[in-house]
Order: structure tokens, then sequence, then C-alpha cells
């Protein structure tokens, strides 16, 4: 079936809901195309208008999901819409969930030393039957060929990576016939939320768009970037009312 995608500034957004994100990737595991999931947020977004590689990355990716509340916000005012947000945490559960009834193979690289492994543990409790087959922290020398033979040798049919952006895009994109996996997906924080590291909003956050703020209040070192959210909020404004 042809992509539907919905154009927010520039970026293309796959009009999907969680459970068709999970049977296209499905399908990208039995098909063992090298595919590369995105899930953009505003902030994503945004730093795709600046930079290039990213922006080309982001609409060159097999799948890119909408991952936060924002870019549902902005394709509906841009008039098509997306049937939900489509978040990389919730994403990863729902493909762990998957891989753990279809024996689908899990590498989790990313996040500080220990995390993954902390998440790999937690998700092999709740997900009975999950196979693992590798784990590695994403504090690495990019070109470190060592990694991406690692990678490649588990035979993982899910690479869940967790380098944070725009840098696991860039790498998962740089690499992507190398690794020889199937499918590959940048989930940002997701391992230190799975291990306890980090908390993710109340779901009634959530469910009102307000996890960013949530987010801010317990990082507040991420204001600096997050000023990006009301620079997304006015471009998409004008970009609504110029199109009009
Ligand atoms: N990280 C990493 N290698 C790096 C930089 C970051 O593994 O060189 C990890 C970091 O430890 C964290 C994740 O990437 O687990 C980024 O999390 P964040 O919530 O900042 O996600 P983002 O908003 O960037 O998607």
């Amino acid at each position: 079936m042809a992509r539907q995608l919905v154009s927010v500034l520039g970026v293309g957004i796959d009009s999907v809901t969680m459970q068709q994100a999970v049977a296209i990737v499905d399908g990208f595991v039995r098909a063992r195309t090298a595919a590369l999931v995105a899930t953009a947020n505003a902030e994503m977004v945004m730093l795709a208008q600046q930079d290039q590689e990213l922006f080309s990355i982001l609409n060159n990716a097999e799948l890119t999901l909408a991952d936060g509340a924002g870019v549902v916000w902005a394709a509906r005012r841009l008039g098509s819409s997306v049937p939900e947000r489509v978040a990389g945490y919730d994403l990863t559960q729902q493909l762990l969930q998957h891989a753990a009834k279809t024996g689908y193979k899990i590498f989790w690289l990313g996040a500080a030393p220990g995390v993954a492994e902390a998440a790999a543990a937690k998700a092999a409790e709740k997900y009975p039957g999950l196979a693992t087959v590798g784990v590695h922290d994403g504090f690495f020398d990019c070109d470190d060929g060592a990694i991406r033979r690692l990678i490649r040798d588990s035979q993982a049919d899910i690479l869940l990576c967790a380098l944070g952006v725009p840098k696991q895009e860039k790498w998962l994109n740089q690499y992507r016939h190398e690794l020889q996996v199937p499918v590959m997906i940048g989930v940002g924080g997701t391992f230190d939320v799975m291990a306890g590291k980090a908390k993710r909003a109340p779901v009634w956050m959530q469910r009102a768009g307000l996890e960013w703020s949530y987010r801010l209040l317990r990082q507040p070192s991420r204001f600096v970037r997050m000023l990006a959210l009301p620079r997304f909020v006015a471009r998409v404004l004008l970009s609504a009312w110029t199109s009009r």
C-alpha cells in the first residue's frame, strides 16, 4: 500500500495508528529490508529545519512517525491529520511485546553503561520469551567498526538505537547497509525510562499534550533545546496562515 504522508514543515510524517505502525515494522522484518524508522517530535522537526542531513534522513526513512503531541497538532493545523500520536517509547513497548510472540531478535544499542542491560532485563520480565541478542552502551567511538560487526553478527531483526537526536538517526543512516538489520529505530531516552533512570510524564499529561512541560520541570537543562517548541508553534501557525 502506498504511504500516506503529511508534511509538517517539510518533514513527511506517516499518517498511521500505533497498530498500523507495528504491522508495517513487522512487514519490514519479514521483507528483510534495511528499514529506518524515525519518531519525530516538534524539537526534531525544528532541528531538521537547520540540519539538512537530518531533514533528508527523516524524509528518506521508511517510516517517520508522529512522536509528539506537537506534531499531531501541527498536522491538523496544516490541513491534514495523523490518526494518533505514535511515541517512540510506546512503539518500543508494542514491538517488544510483538517480538516476544514472533521470536524477532532484539539488539539494544545506546544510553549510559549498564542502562541498556537494565532495560533489556526489565523487558525480559515483562515480555516473557523475548530474545535479546546483543546489548551495548551508547558511548563508543562512532567510527568503531567493532560495534557494527557485533550488531551484524548478532543477526538481530530489530535494532533499538538510543544515542539521542540527531546522533542516532545519522549513525543508523550512515551504517544502515553494513549493519544488516531489517529494522533500525531511533528511540531516544526510551532505555532510561525502561531502566527506571528517567520518568515519563503521567498519562493525563501525555493525553493533554503536556509531556514537554514535565520534561522541562524534571530536566531544566533542556530549556535551551526546548526553546524550539514556541518557534515550532509560530512556524506552523504562519505556514497554515500563508497557505490559506
Ligand atoms: N546517549 C548515548 N550516546 C551519546 C549521547 C547520548 O547513548 O553519545 C544516550 C543518553 O544516555 C540517553 C539518550 O541517548 O539515554 C538520549 O536521551 P534523550 O532523552 O535526550 O533523547 P532525545 O530527546 O535526544 O531523543
